[in-house]
Parts: C-alpha cells; sequence; structure tokens
C-alpha cells in the first residue's frame, strides 16, 4: 500500500504552451510564478510540473473550489479540474481497491439529480496494467451499482473522469474552463488608451490575455483629477487588475493643454478628429518612456464616426508605434459579451462625463492626413501633448482598488 495518503489536486492544463517550441520552459516557469502568485495565502502544499500539465496538490480540501477560481483568472490556462489523487504503490490491486473507493466517493458527493453516468479514463503512463476501456469497465461496475442510475456514453449528466499518472490516479467530475492566452508578462509591455466606456477595458483584456503587460493612460475632461471625479476609472482599472499578478499603472492625464489650444481655431467638424490624434500622440510619449512596445485602443471599424478607416488613418499617421485594436472587427454585441464574462459590463455602464462625450457629435468622416498635420502645427499640438504629460497624476491599482504612495 501507498505511504501517501489521498489528496486534494487541482490538475491545471495548458494548450497554447504545449506549441512552444525551445522557449517552451520560459513559458511555463512565468505560468507557474502567476499561478503561486495567485494562490497566495492559500494552503498549497506543493505546485509541480507533471507529464504536461501542473498539479497543485493542497492540504485543505475546503480551499479547492476558492482556489479554482483564483487559477480561472491566470491567463496561459486551458482548463482545470479539483482532483482526488490517489497514490500510485508497487501493489496495483491495492491501487484498484483504492481507487474504485475514490470514483465511488465522488460519484455519490457529485450526482445530484443526474439520471446517467459514465466513467472516462485516461491513461498518460501507458505502462499501467489496465488499458483505458478496461478501466472504464472495472470503474463503472463499481460506481453503477452505487449510484442505481443508468449509464451513458454520450453527453452523460456525470461524467467521473480518471487519468493515471505514474505517481497518482486523479478522479474528478468537473472540467472548469480556464482565461486561456499566454502567461501574464511574457510578451511585453503595452500603453492602453482606456477610456469609461465598454470597448477599451475589454480591448486591454485581450492583449493581457495574449501575455502583455499593460499600462493604462486615461484623459479627463477637467482641471484637476479631483474635480473631473474618476472613480469609475480607477474601478475598471480594478477590475483588470484581478487578471494580473503585478498592480495596474493608469497615467491620469487632464485634457485642458489641447482645449486651450483648440478653441477658436480647430472647427467642430475636425475638433474629434484632432483630439483623438492628440491621445495617441500623448499616449505614445508615455509608451516610450516606458518601454512599451505598441499602443492598444477599443477601436472598432465604423462603430461611431471617428472609427472610419480614413479617420484611423489620419489619426495614426506619424505615429510610429503599432497601435493594436483588438476589437476591430467585432460588432457591440460581441464586445458587450466580453465585457460581462470578465466581469467588466456593470462597472463600464456606470455614468461618467467622458471627454469625448463633450465633443462635436458631427464630426468629419473622412479627416485628411495633411489637414490634420496642418492643424496640429497650427495649435502646437506638441507642446499640448508635452504640457498633458507634465501635469499628469500615476495611479498604482491592485485586486483592491488604489494603492496609495
Ligand atoms: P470605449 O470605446 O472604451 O467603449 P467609447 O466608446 O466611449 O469608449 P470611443 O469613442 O469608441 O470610446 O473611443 C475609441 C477609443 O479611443 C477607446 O476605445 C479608447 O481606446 C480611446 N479613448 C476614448 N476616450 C478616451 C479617454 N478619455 N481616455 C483614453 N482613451 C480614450
Ligand atoms: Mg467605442
Amino acid at each position: 500500500m501507498s505511504d501517501r495518503p489521498t489528496s486534494t489536486v487541482i490538475g491545471v492544463h495548458y494548450a497554447e504552451i504545449a506549441l512552444k517550441g525551445k522557449n517552451r520552459s520560459v513559458f511555463q516557469r512565468k505560468l507557474r510564478n502567476n499561478m503561486l502568485h495567485a494562490l497566495a495565502g492559500e494552503p498549497v502544499d506543493s505546485v509541480n510540473h507533471v507529464e504536461s500539465r501542473y498539479l497543485v496538490r493542497l492540504s485543505d480540501p475546503e480551499a479547492a473550489q476558492r482556489c479554482t477560481e483564483k487559477l480561472a483568472r491566470v491567463f496561459g490556462i486551458q482548463w482545470l479540474s479539483a482532483a482526488e489523487a490517489v497514490p500510485r504503490s508497487a501493489d496495483h490491486d491495492d491501487d484498484m481497491a483504492r481507487l474504485k473507493d475514490a470514483a465511488i466517493a465522488m460519484a455519490r458527493r457529485d450526482v445530484g439529480r443526474a439520471r446517467d453516468f459514465r466513467i472516462d479514463a485516461r491513461r498518460s503512463d501507458h505502462t499501467f496494467p489496465l488499458t483505458s476501456q478496461e478501466l472504464n469497465i472495472a470503474l463503472g461496475d463499481v460506481v453503477q451499482p452505487a449510484l442505481n442510475i443508468g449509464v451513458k456514453l454520450k453527453e452523460p449528466d456525470l461524467c467521473v473522469s480518471v487519468l493515471v499518472l505514474v505517481k497518482d490516479i486523479l478522479v474528478y467530475t468537473h472540467k472548469i474552463p480556464g482565461a486561456g492566452g499566454l502567461p501574464a508578462g511574457s510578451s511585453g509591455r503595452l500603453m492602453v488608451l482606456l477610456s469609461g466606456g465598454i470597448d477599451s477595458p475589454v480591448a486591454a483584456w485581450m492583449m493581457m490575455k495574449r501575455g502583455c503587460r499593460p499600462e493604462f493612460v486615461h484623459f479627463y475632461a477637467g482641471r484637476t483629477l479631483k474635480e473631473a471625479n474618476v472613480g469609475k476609472i480607477e474601478r475598471l482599472a480594478t477590475c483588470l487588475a484581478q487578471w494580473s499578478p503585478v498592480p495596474l499603472a493608469v497615467h491620469m492625464v487632464p485634457v485642458y493643454p489641447y482645449e486651450v489650444r483648440a478653441v477658436g481655431v480647430v472647427e467642430d467638424s475636425h475638433d474629434m478628429v484632432l483630439f483623438r490624434r492628440f491621445m495617441v500622440k500623448t499616449a505614445e510619449r508615455f509608451a516610450l518612456r516606458e518601454n512599451c512596445h505598441a499602443l492598444v485602443t477599443g477601436d472598432s471599424v465604423g462603430q461611431v464616426a471617428s472609427q472610419t478607416l480614413p479617420n484611423l488613418r489620419a489619426i495614426s499617421s506619424d505615429v510610429k508605434l503599432p497601435i493594436l485594436r483588438p476589437l476591430v472587427g467585432f460588432d457591440k454585441v460581441e464586445i458587450t459579451d466580453l465585457s460581462r464574462r470578465t466581469g467588466m459590463f456593470t462597472t463600464s455602464i456606470e455614468p461618467y462625463r467622458d471627454c469625448c462625450s463633450i465633443r462635436s457629435p458631427r464630426p468629419e468622416l473622412n479627416a485628411k492626413t495633411a489637414d490634420l498635420l496642418q492643424l496640429s502645427e497650427m495649435i502646437d499640438l506638441d507642446e499640448a501633448v508635452s504640457e498633458a504629460i507634465k501635469t499628469s497624476d500615476l495611479l498604482k491599482i491592485g485586486p483592491e482598488g488604489r494603492i496609495e504612495n
């Protein structure tokens, strides 16, 4: 008999990392560190890489649900399972006896109103004496009378999964979806233009999912941060911080350096587009200072008048960094759906006086690059950018909200 007792283990499965070649271990190390960070304070005995997956061993089974919820917000994980781990020994018959007990116990615990079930056994260790099919039959034979419900191989109400590893056999009933993507911190830094709307937080989330480390820039109307009442922006950043192993930096930038120069000079038709150029140029300056490789916006082609293709072209002319627009082909229904699923929607629809919402509602649809460059010269947009950066404030936001310096 094994000298190790049955224990609770969370099986952590990754997908995309497995496709990596020589530098796979770099991604794996990042994922492991991020998992340890997410589980800080939890009763975790060990986190080990075992046969192409991670096993998180818990000392308290009661913590399993809380820990899987935390891990579901760690990028790089495809799916998770809270399992009972039956340790293997030199005595196969004894292992089988304990495996049967574990399968029966878990099936009883989770049967609920299930009308049918099946066993789904797989082997990672192919030296195990029984084939997967033989295991299905051996376990089905003892679980069925214990539950007294039917067997159904296709889409049963309850599936008892069994995974044979070299040292343990895992038994679990739920496959919990992970966040997917790549581990945070594996893809470099970005500067995200974060508005108080629905789109840009989703755009940020999508790039975080690709392993990028975001910083944020938000432009506010009003003379001072206090006057602007940017609590909603802090709350949005707090939502995003739930998915990040490190606190998020948010640069809060006043828009009056643009406005005092534009008033009386820039016609209503060009104000919105030139203002966007001011935002992008300011964000780029921050990005270069903070070693970011690209900018990110929540633009989606044609969503509003400032997002026609000619306008997007004119706004970003002479911007040197790439501008990533992860929502470019999404419609509002798809974006809203993602916003809900990532837990940001209720915050995104709180009322907020965004600096874009107070601009002229009828912008030019077909702004010309040359006109925008000329207007930029006329109002000395570069100087507006410098002044805006000088008067900006930096906030640090963690999963619990603003971190005071
Ligand atoms: P969102 O697009 O985030 O829902 P919105 O619809 O109010 O907000 P748009 O008018 O669609 O904003 O602006 C397009 C993009 O410009 C935003 O997704 C965001 O990246 C950027 N942006 C707009 N307003 C601001 C702002 N006040 N501060 C920073 N970036 C902004
Ligand atoms: Mg938008």
